[in-house]
């Protein structure tokens, strides 16, 4: 109790966290400070995951099926989730479940629920590993004290896609069309891109993932290959600093547009939101109820006898054959499940495929500009964000989460590893603040664009100037552990 109480002092709880949730930090802390193995154990697959993602390459492709395909999918996609909420839900009422215990009750549940067993077996185990990964992120975050919530797992009700590993599936010589083998009787289906995943052998292929968007649904193959890069060496190295009037400035004053997506699309997706909002939801032709501030505020007060088993609390405990089967009442206090309209499903696509139209111009943008960056550069200087916090501003969270910041710094990340060359991060403390020429501090809002020094007399850009200092800040830091390994070599020599 005293080690407790001790442990306890040392957490920073944050009074969001629930009561479930910091017992379940308590517990895992007290449990790794008996036995070191549980901490090694956590880093170690962890770091077996890392390297695992290093080196695969992933291939995708759209599905072309049939309706009743499509719906088979959808419920191998159910069962997924069913296994992973299943297997939280056994981390969460017992004490000391360890990532092997979930891949035990994987089978146990194959068992019990004869619509689970239709799944493939790697597939369900691939739902369990899933689950601990979440777990481990949480424990990982309450080891590092992370500040904020911790990442406590949750239940999840709109899985969108099922990993299977090595098995239940095969791949067609000709790279075009791919067979599950499983219960769940998807079947063949054809494969739509332009990529040969077919080139390489089967036993490289470790991940099959099928995925639901907005716009239909996709297969992802996850091949082991390393991809390599010969870098041509160019002897230019190059500072940059992102922004939001420019998409990023380099030491050079060459500054990229920001291209604003999600602003251009604002006026389009205003309406298709708009047109969803209204929309009925229900099939059953009723009026639409009524849902303004004022009737919300009026239900608070209404006094209602307390209601019984809801839908959603048996969905869990019910197996989803059973559930969604058409003949089986609909659980709970005999109300009826209600179906949304076919106009509101329509509205719903529209406007959901509209944001992912948005995502993906983002996603293409930001890899393009990482690629050119880096393929004609030799080292490449960039401020450490934290977008994280950055967003926190209200006034600008939505112009910083549309810019992309962190998915093009990722990028830049993923391509200098590909071509070999250093990619350094520096401290984005006061890079806008200092002069790149004398080094004083000229004190400036977040409205001057130029930066004037009284000193020296320099006149530049204000992101021209922060990109300067970020690159003579790099430079050192590169030349500092260059240095260092130097040094390290010449003893050992
Ligand atoms: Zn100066």
């Amino acid at each position: 109790m005293t080690t407790c109480l001790v442990y306890e002092k040392q957490i920073p709880i944050s009074p969001p966290a629930s009561s479930r949730q910091v017992y379940h930090r308590l517990v895992y802390l007290l449990y790794c400070s008996r036995q070191r193995i549980g901490y090694a154990h956590c880093e170690r697959s962890a770091r077996a995951a890392k390297a695992e993602s290093n080196c695969m390459l992933v291939y995708e492709y759209k599905v072309d099926a049939t309706r009743v395909q499509y719906a088979r999918m959808e419920e191998a996609i159910r069962v997924g989730q069913f296994v992973r909420n299943k297997c939280l839900r056994l981390w969460m009422d017992g004490i000391g479940v360890s990532a092997n215990d979930l891949q035990v009750y994987c089978s146990q549940l194959a068992k019990d629920f004869p619509f689970v067993a239709c799944l493939n077996s790697q597939a369900r185990q691939s739902a369990a590993d899933r689950t601990w990964q979440a777990i481990n992120r949480f424990y990982q975050n309450c080891r590092e004290m992370k500040p904020g919530k911790k990442g406590y797992p949750r239940f999840r009700h709109h899985c969108r896609s099922v990993e299977y590993k090595q098995t239940g599936w095969k791949l067609e010589p000709d790279g075009r069309h791919l067979t599950f083998t499983d219960g769940c009787g998807i079947g063949r289906v054809r494969l739509r891109g332009t990529r040969e995943v077919a080139s390489f052998p089967t036993i490289q292929i470790k991940r099959v993932r099928l995925l639901r968007r907005a716009d239909g649904y996709y297969v992802q193959f996850a091949v082991a290959v390393e991809r390599r890069v010969a870098h041509v060496a160019t002897g230019r190295v190059v500072g940059i600093d992102v922004g939001l009037m420019s998409f990023y400035t380099d030491s050079n004053g060459r500054s990229i547009a920001n291209p604003r997506y999600l602003r251009n699309s604002e006026r389009r997706l205003r309406v298709l939101s708009q047109r969803f909002s209204r929309k009925n939801t229900s099939s059953l032709g009723a009026k639409k109820p009524k849902v303004n501030h004022a009737a919300r505020h009026r239900a608070k007060h209404n006094k209602y006898p307390p209601q019984q088993m809801s839908y959603a609390a048996t969905a869990e405990t019910t197996p989803a054959s059973i559930l969604f089967s058409p003949d089986t009442p609909p659980p709970g206090n005999g109300m009826k499940r209600r179906s949304h309209s076919a106009k509101w499903q329509r509205a719903r696509i529209a406007l959901a495929r509209k944001h992912l139209k948005v995502q993906r111009q983002r996603e293409d943008f930001a890899r393009k500009q990482a690629s050119a960056l880096v393929s004609s550069h030799d080292l490449i200087a960039l401020e450490d964000l934290q977008v994280r916090n950055l967003v926190k501003n209200r006034r600008l969270a939505k112009s910083i989460s549309d810019v992309g910041w962190a998915r093009f710094r990722h990028w830049v990340e993923y391509y200098g590893k590909l071509h070999g060359i250093p990619v350094i991060a520096v401290p984005s403390r006061y890079t806008s603040q200092y002069c790149s020429q004398c080094n004083r501090l000229v004190a400036k809002s977040l409205s001057m664009r130029t930066h004037v020094c009284p000193t020296c007399g320099l006149i530049l850009d204000r992101d021209h100037n922060a990109a300067r200092n970020i690159l003579a800040r790099a430079s050192a830091s590169h030349s500092a552990s260059a240095q260092q390994l130097r040094t390290v070599g010449h003893t050992e020599t």
